[in-house]
């Protein structure tokens, strides 16, 4: 038997172990079957072993995995030319996770500003924002949790309240440094925090007047989850520059940074890199995903089972009382308590139900963009009934 005596203790793993899965379901080691409603943080859209990811994996790995970016490689430059026809953007850099996608947006911005002669510039971030573990990503994430201990922090971040415009504009009034906003669409880490339905157009006018990038985080809300290929696209916008990673790869490790036209040549020749990005197993297997989430209609079933998620759940918990809110947007759901939940997480699995709780009282739930409606009731009832099981036993006790 294997042990985590030789783990890093940065993970407090629950105390069960997947040995294989399929669609939107996993089977632990003894058999037992559990339904899938937070597919590894966002991250298995098209649910697990999905045929044509598997098929197009092993293809791939019996031609070639790597050849580094000193060649050309036709799989990437194909997925890049599919994700420019579904987002609108322009140029793609490829990393190998959502952080490193940020680091790269991060970098567009501060060369952007240096093109300008801004000595030091600015990028306004977000309080409860999350945009990753590195060194600048952590220092842009809105959560001192994430911070503490870690510092001296990088430079060059303000913070401002999310889904507030106005206080972007008294930063825009007082500071001549700033040179991009960097935000996510919905926060996910941060509670599945849905702003205003003109948040967006306004953080597009304001950049617009001072020549600042709109940098939108999609790392979380991209390739489907919330019923549009992107997030921005609920919105008659278009972001200079986007980061996605988490569901890109199905499960293998990519990331990437999208540029519009003007944003998209700041990168030069030596600005940027990364060994593995990019790479050929990675790129066919993001390829397979777009093909699929097309060809499964994923993106109109990610719309419709998260309205009749939403509606499932407003009529069963809405009345209760010690529930906040309950929100959505596609697949990411989100239902806010006025209490801490996060025994909630161990309760679902037992009752074989995989679910999160993120900062602190809000349940998470980021299902596979391919679930069914037997699926989605069994979602509903189960957290419902755990839900109202456990502000009964507060409210005795
Ligand atoms: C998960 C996440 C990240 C970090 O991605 P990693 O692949 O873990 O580095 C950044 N931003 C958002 C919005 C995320 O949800």
């Amino acid at each position: 038997m294997a042990t985590h005596e030789h783990l890093m203790k940065t993970y407090a793993p629950l105390d069960v172990t997947f040995e294989h899965g399929e669609g939107a379901y996993l089977w632990d080691s003894n058999k037992n079957k559990y339904l899938d409603a937070l597919c590894g943080i966002a991250v298995c859209g098209l649910g697990h072993a999905h045929p044509a990811i598997t098929r197009t994996i092993t293809e791939q790995a019996a031609k070639l995995l790597h050849t580094s970016n000193l060649y050309q490689i036709e799989n990437q430059q194909h997925l890049a030319d599919q994700l420019a026809e579904i987002s609108g953007m322009s140029r793609t850099f490829f990393s190998n996770s959502g952080a490193e996608a940020n680091e790269a947006a991060i970098k567009i911005a501060r060369l952007y500003g240096h093109q300008k002669s801004i000595k030091n510039p600015g990028i306004i971030v977000m309080e409860n924002s999350f945009h990753g573990r590195t060194m600048a990503t952590l220092s842009a994430t809105g959560n001192r949790k994430v911070q503490a201990g870690f510092e001296p922090l990088v430079q060059g971040f303000v913070r401002a309240p999310y889904n507030n415009v106005e206080a972007i504009e008294s930063i825009a009034e007082n500071n001549n440094d700033i040179v991009a906003i960097l935000v996510e669409p919905v926060q996910g880490e941060g509670g599945i925090r849905i702003p205003d339905a003109d948040y967006l157009n306004k953080l597009r006018e304001i950049c617009d007047k001072h020549d600042w990038l709109l940098m939108l985080d999609e790392i979380q809300t991209g390739m489907g989850r919330t019923g549009e290929w992107f997030a921005f696209q609920h919105n008659s916008i278009q972001p200079d520059v986007m980061t996605l990673a988490k569901a890109l790869g199905n499960g293998v490790p990519i990331g990437a940074c999208l540029a519009n036209e003007n944003a998209g040549e700041i990168m030069q020749p030596g600005n940027h890199g990364s060994t593995f990005g990019g790479n050929p197993l990675m790129c066919a297997t993001a390829s397979t995903v777009v093909d699929t989430i097309k060809g499964e209609e994923l993106i109109a079933n990610a719309r419709d089972l998260g309205k009749y998620i939403l509606n499932g759940f407003s009529e069963k918990l809405s009345a209760i009382e010690g529930v906040r809110e309950i929100r959505g947007l596609g697949l990411m759901i989100g239902i806010e308590l006025d209490s801490e939940c996060s025994e909630l997480v161990k309760l679902a699995l037992e009752k074989n139900l995989l679910i999160n709780v993120t900062a602190g009282n809000v349940i998470r739930l980021l299902p596979p963009l391919l679930i069914d409606k037997q699926q989605a009731d069994v979602i509903i009832d189960t957290v419902s009934e755990l839900v109202i099981a456990s502000l009964h036993k507060k409210a005795a006790a």
